[in-house]
């Protein structure tokens, strides 16, 4: 399709010459519950001015069908003037009004206007995605996000439904069957912005008030939405409760009252992503409603993104990234805030920065040791590499290097320069400089050797420490080393960086337990830093870089303290430092410089002493990938019987009714292999068996049904029976995993052609069926699928949407195949397809890549 993928060159010139006054847009919906209606009314009248009159530009737009195109009166015939993906205007005047009538289509893929219907009740539900252009799908426009603009929204739609979008609305009329919510105008925002909620969504509304200093007060209509169905497992309090702590702490940060009048926050089906920023109309994923129980990380977690979200509307909303080289001006801020506040605001959850340490940095790290790494600010030509780049660099390495830089510059000049940076930009865009411009005066240091090093480079360095002694055991030396030559993992590509840590020195105390005895804090710089603060002091058993996790690096240890690891890493008092050894010791395995089997003999050692359910979560999936994956093949099935030989026990002594045992449970799910283990699985099923205080609810009776199915242990009778008694949208999505996860030639080839012969698939069930596919004891079966999948790749890029290809790009990788064919069959389609579009190369790489790191800690687990 021409033009569809916009290039930075042509945002450039379009904002060069435009500046947009406002948009009225006319949705009409009223057709949503009717299956067989495709699409709906959209019309958009957009004002603008253009500084060089006589010149020629375009709107975005994919839609079906346009009616009709008029510029300042003049009728344009749609056939000339649209492409199939803009809307062609020549003779611009200073000042032009652009009415454009289109038939735009009812999406199945969670870009545009998505509609579902709830299997439950028949309720059909809509909501807008489009970060970051897919407003285009909906309504007409100037798709980049430097053309901000208020937008006065209108649906028409069934009389029986609630309308939300970004603004409050000033009427409502019915009319018939349907009803007209008429919007009040937003503040200037960008297009990828702008939302639209509809359906009969069940509502729980609050309300928060905050006196501001100039005596005022700030009212802020709360509500919180969900599908009627799950309105019984709703719990709106909770969520609204972090709400009002984060408005309380945003406001106490940032010092600039919320933009944006009212907060809604929709929990919606079928959403591709975690949640979206929208202002005054978040949109969040409604796995976050809780229809079983979960443990308290999912709660945390939830709470995260909630805060997340809201300090967007501070970072991304009122102040935007000009273009998507500077991503992170908004991401990486808001994955910061989102951990920040959870301790800042006093929530419940106060181990944040260990969740961080543990899991955000393990993101992190993994995307940053791909080829296709880059730097955190990135170059963006077009909206494919856009796509891309929401990963792990952009949120998760950017976080990290903003909590570097509160350790840099101290937390006061940050944030007096965050609230510099909101009132100088209020509803404008910004790049880099605009931000560093703020932190140089008020943390009064130069930060360009900074930021070269840290935004405008890409990898990660990687520290170790190197102990010598005298006789008496007394350190003669501590020094610290960056990426030695002698790391065969370091893939810092050449960067030493500045890195404010602190250094711990751990030893046993009277009960056994490893504590800090000295904690040293340095800048380290170069190939070789030395402690010169710890010399003299007792060699200690542990000496642990990075403790308290201030800089971002992998951490190495030296052979004592690695020794000190492995008789004794649960002994670890401190709940970070204690994470800060586990994800060490999961990066050694990962540069193949640590077996895959003695990561897994110290999870099955020291799991069941983990405090932190977060982290044992991480564990878990850890030791699950050591096993199916860098393990040596001939070892593969005696670590699966050990995995879950543990997983049995642990469920068995966990304390009842806790976290703990419910995540022991789902990982004896995902590790039965044996009689004894399905037996019991089975057993918890039908009821024959009990462990004491382990409810078996709906969630976990689906985890329980896939380990049956994958064994070949579920009668397709039984797994119809379970949706019938779980006919919802979780439990299809269920089902269909368990149903790809049978461990037959038909099952693989039925889940193989549901994605790629029909592209009625939403995303969820892609998903679905891509994981029942790819289990990685079964790659005997799906052996036959990697050469057809290499032949597919260039026809599923071109034909499906971008958020369904990179999920079967993903999901269909022969990953298990951890074989050396298979490497170079991938090696020989990314040099046989040198032309292939940069996004779709990029996400073979990373998978290609994942595959070369199995293979070498396989030889290393071999060795
Ligand atoms: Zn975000």
């Amino acid at each position: 399709m021409p033009g569809k993928n916009l290039s930075r060159d042509e945002a450039q010139q379009r904002a060069g010459i435009l500046a947009v006054d406002g948009y009225r847009v006319r949705l009409d919906v009223t057709s949503a519950p009717d299956p067989a209606a495709a699409t709906f009314r959209s019309t958009t009248t957009v004002a603008f001015r253009c500084s060089q009159p006589g010149a020629a530009t375009f709107l975005d737009l994919l839609a079906p069908a346009v009616r009709s195109i008029t510029l300042n009166g003049r009728a344009l015939d749609p056939a000339t003037a649209y492409d199939g993906a803009r809307v062609h205007v020549d003779g611009l005047a200073a000042e032009n009004v652009l009415t454009v009538e289109a038939d735009c289509a009812y999406s199945r893929t969670g870009e545009g206007l998505h509609r579902f219907v709830d299997p439950a009740d028949g309720e059909t539900y809509l909501y807008t995605h489009y970060e970051p252009a897919d407003a285009r799908r909906v309504f007409a426009n100037f798709e980049q996000p430097d053309l901000k603009a208020p937008f006065s929204f209108t649906v028409t739609a069934p009389a029986a439904w609630d309308v939300w979008s970004n603004a409050v609305h000033e009427s409502v009329t019915e009319e018939g069957a349907a009803r007209t919510w008429e919007f009040a105008p937003t503040k200037p925002i960008s297009t990828y912005l702008t939302a639209v909620v509809a359906g009969p969504y069940h509502v729980a509304r609050d309300h928060y008030s905050l006196e501001l200093a100039d005596g005022t007060t700030l009212e802020i209509p709360l509500s919180a939405m969900c599908r009627k169905s799950l309105a019984p497992y709703f719990d709106a309090d909770e969520i609204l409760g972090v709400t009002k702590l984060g408005l309380d702490f945003f406001h106490e940060e940032f010092d600039f009252p919320y933009p944006f009048g009212k907060y809604d926050q929709a929990f919606v089906p079928e959403y591709n992503i975690g949640a979206m920023e929208n202002p005054g109309c978040v949109t969040f994923k409604e796995e976050f409603v809780f229809r079983s129980k979960v443990t308290d990380a999912a709660y945390e977690a939830r709470a995260n993104v909630v805060l997340h979200e809201m300090a967007h509307m501070w970072f991304g909303d009122l102040v935007t990234p000009r273009w998507w080289d500077d991503l992170w001006l908004k991401e990486s801020f808001a994955d910061f805030m989102g951990s920040y506040g959870l301790i800042g605001a006093r929530t419940r959850y106060s181990s944040a920065w260990v969740t961080f340490a543990n899991q955000r940095k393990a993101w992190a790290y993994r995307q940053d040791q791909f080829p296709t790494t880059h730097p955190i600010t990135a170059d963006i030509r077009d909206l494919e590499d856009a796509k891309l780049n929401f990963d792990g660099i952009t949120y998760a390495k950017g976080a990290s290097v903003l909590k570097q830089l509160v350790a840099y510059v101290g937390s006061e000049a940050f944030f007096e320069g965050a609230r510099r940076y909101f009132k100088r930009h209020a509803f404008g865009n910004t790049e880099l400089a605009d931000l560093l411009g703020v932190l140089e005066e008020t943390g009064g240091r130069d930060l360009k050797s900074w930021a070269a090093a840290w935004l405008q480079t890409a990898g990660v360095n990687a520290l170790t420490p190197q102990v010598t002694t005298d006789a008496e055991g007394r350190i003669t030396e501590l020094a610290v080393l960056q990426d030695t030559a002698d790391d065969p993992a370091t893939p810092s590509r050449g960067v030493l960086r500045p890195h404010r840590i602190a250094v711990g020195l751990y030893d046993r105390d009277a009960d056994g337990a490893l504590v800090r005895t000295e904690r040293i804090e340095l800048d380290v710089t170069g190939t070789r830093t030395v402690v010169t603060e710890a010399v003299g002091r007792p060699r200690p058993a542990l000496v642990l870089l990075n403790d308290e996790d201030l800089t971002y690096c992998k951490i190495r240890f030296d052979a004592e303290s690695l020794e000190a690891l492995r008789t004794g890493l649960g002994d670890i008092r401190d709940e970070l430092a204690r994470a800060l050894a586990w994800s060490a010791v999961w990066n050694l395995t990962r540069d193949g410089l640590m077996p895959a089997r003695d990561y897994v003999a110290l999870v099955l050692r020291f799991a069941g002493q983990e405090g932190n359910i977060g982290v044992l979560q991480s564990l878990h999936a850890q030791a699950k990938t050591a096993v199916d994956l860098y393990a040596a093949p001939e070892w593969r099935a005696e670590g699966a019987r050990q995995l879950a030989d543990g997983a049995l026990r642990e469920l068995r002594e966990a304390v009842p009714g806790s976290d703990h045992q419910l995540a022991w449970a789902r990982f004896l799910a995902q590790t039965a292999g044996g009689a004894e283990h399905l037996g019991l699985v089975r057993g918890l099923l039908t009821g024959s068996a009990r462990i004491d205080g382990l409810e078996v609810d709906q969630e976990l009776r689906w985890s329980l049904w896939l380990a049956l199915a994958a064994a070949g242990q579920a009668a397709d009778e039984e797994l119809a029976e379970e949706l019938a008694a779980d006919n919802t949208a979780g439990g299809k999505r269920q089902y269909t995993q368990c149903l790809a996860a049978r461990p037959t030639p038909e099952a693989k080839a039925a889940a193989w052609s549901a994605v790629l012969d029909s592209d009625e698939l939403p995303s969820a069930m892609v998903e679905a069926n891509t994981a029942g596919f790819s289990i990685p004891a079964q790659r005997d079966l799906t052996v036959l699928y990697a050469a057809p999948y290499f032949k597919l790749l260039e026809k599923v890029w071109a034909e499906r949407t971008i958020e369904i290809a990179m999920r079967i790009v993903g999901g269909f990788f022969p990953i298990a195949q951890t074989d050396e064919q298979t490497l170079a069959e991938a090696d020989a389609w990314l040099s046989g397809h040198p032309q292939a579009a940069p996004a779709l190369r990029r996400l073979v790489l990373e998978r290609r890549d994942d595959l070369a790191r199995a293979l070498r800690a396989q030889s290393c687990d071999r060795a």
